[in-house]
């Protein structure tokens, strides 16, 4: 056997993009599968990005740039961070990156080192623990309540830090559960944070998909948490762009140059041509994205009524952002049906996929094994067609 580097031997595969390319063969194949794995959006890139990228092109921007993106387009995440959130950070304190999950990595091994244990409330998007492992720290999982909204409590996070640790990523509106943090938790979270002196990873991917009135961005409920945290951010979600591979990080200045020389060594600069898709996304008119997120609350709406009328599913709450559902399954677990037992959240995916022809994602990964998550960014007609499917199912499950 080839000995491999331990931390990248240990990494499990995605099992959000495992589900969603398993779900990518069958329909390749001619088989009938809808698809509700990947958090990706069915819309296309806007008219107005593609026709930057394509300017962008001819005038032949083909060559590298600084590795950590044009002074052009910090410039437009610095506008963007500062109307959206009310962030204050000069362009040296932004980098840009080949989506929002290397500006994630690139963050966290900049971070934090081996013997630290970096706190990641649960459930949370699947490749948070992955990256912290590649640091050399230790995610420590810190489960949230369903009954408490999946919000993290203050108690709880106070009694989990210990003296190793030294962060907690926070991910509002957050994948999968699409729970959205009001300022009051934040406040009270935030007397945590600093008084533990922790450095806070905020990750915003859906910070401009939500449903509600807004709630306050983190920093700018404690400003002095600035200090020690790092905004990241992907154009994947608001701009419909995740195939073009373009996310950005925000914070300390000496944390984002750290971060910057990694990305210089191990990857280098953004697409050029991404790139100046990515301003034209951030600076132009912002229509299409209020016409997203308006097609999303549709979809929300459906999907949480269908959700909730099936057998063995439950959804107390509304999801506030994001467009993800992330129902409780226990009726359904410990039951065998066609000779599968289904043991988890998992194992029910794996069924919904076989049985109904539906790709899902199982709840493990987000450290909640009773859970599946649905992504509802798909027309509305294929979602009422799944919670068909996925309602016979259940029912003869259920039997
Ligand atoms: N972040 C999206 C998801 O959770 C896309 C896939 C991935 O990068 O995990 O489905």
């Amino acid at each position: 056997m080839i000995r491999l580097n331990r931390r990248v031997a240990s990494l499990k595969a995605s099992s959000t993009m495992a589900a969603e390319m398993r779900a990518r063969e069958l329909k390749a194949a001619g088989q009938d599968v809808i698809s509700l794995a990947a958090g990706e959006p069915d819309f296309d890139t806007p008219q107005r990005i593609k026709h930057a990228a394509l300017q962008a092109l001819e005038r032949g921007q083909t060559k590298y740039t600084p590795s950590s993106g044009t002074v052009e387009l910090k410039e437009a995440i610095r506008l963007k961070l500062a109307r959206s959130a009310g962030l204050d950070y000069p362009v040296a304190q932004i980098m840009a990156s080949a989506g929002g999950k290397q500006a994630a990595c690139n963050v966290i091994a900049t971070l934090f080192d081996e013997g630290d244990e970096v706190i990641l409330p649960t459930p949370i998007w699947v490749s948070f623990a992955a990256m912290v492992q590649l640091s050399g720290a230790e995610p420590k999982a810190l489960p949230t309540e369903q009954s408490d909204g999946f919000l993290l409590d203050p108690q709880a996070l106070g009694r989990a830090i210990t003296a190793r640790t030294r962060g907690i990523v926070i991910n509002s509106p957050c994948n999968p559960t699409g729970a959205v943090y009001p300022a009051k938790r934040l406040a009270a979270l935030a007397r945590v944070f600093l008084e533990a002196e922790l450095w806070v990873v905020c990750d915003d991917a859906y910070a401009d998909i939500v449903y509600d009135l807004p709630e306050p961005h983190l920093f700018a409920v404690e400003p002095r948490l600035a200090q020690r945290g790092v905004v990241v951010n992907t154009f994947s979600k608001s701009y419909a762009m995740t195939g073009w591979r373009l996310g950005f990080a925000a914070g300390p200045r000496e944390v984002i140059a750290a971060a910057a020389r990694l990305q210089g060594q191990n990857s280098g600069n953004p697409c050029s041509i991404t790139q100046a898709a990515g301003i034209e996304a951030l600076t132009g008119p912002q229509d299409d994205v209020a016409a997203m997120v308006a097609e999303f609350r549709r979809r929300r709406d459906l999907v949480a009524r269908r959700v909730r009328e099936l057998p063995g599913f439950r959804l107390p709450e509304v999801p506030a952002g994001a467009f993800y559902v992330f129902p409780e399954v226990s009726q359904l677990l410990g039951r065998t049906f066609r000779g599968t037992k289904i043991s988890d959240g998992d194992a029910l995916a794996g069924l919904i996929l076989e049985e109904a022809r539906v790709a899902v994602v199982g709840g493990n990964d987000f450290g909640a094994a009773n859970h599946i998550r649905l992504s509802y960014a798909a027309p509305l007609s294929e979602l009422e067609e799944a919670f068909d499917r996925i309602g016979r199912l259940t029912a003869q499950i259920l039997g």
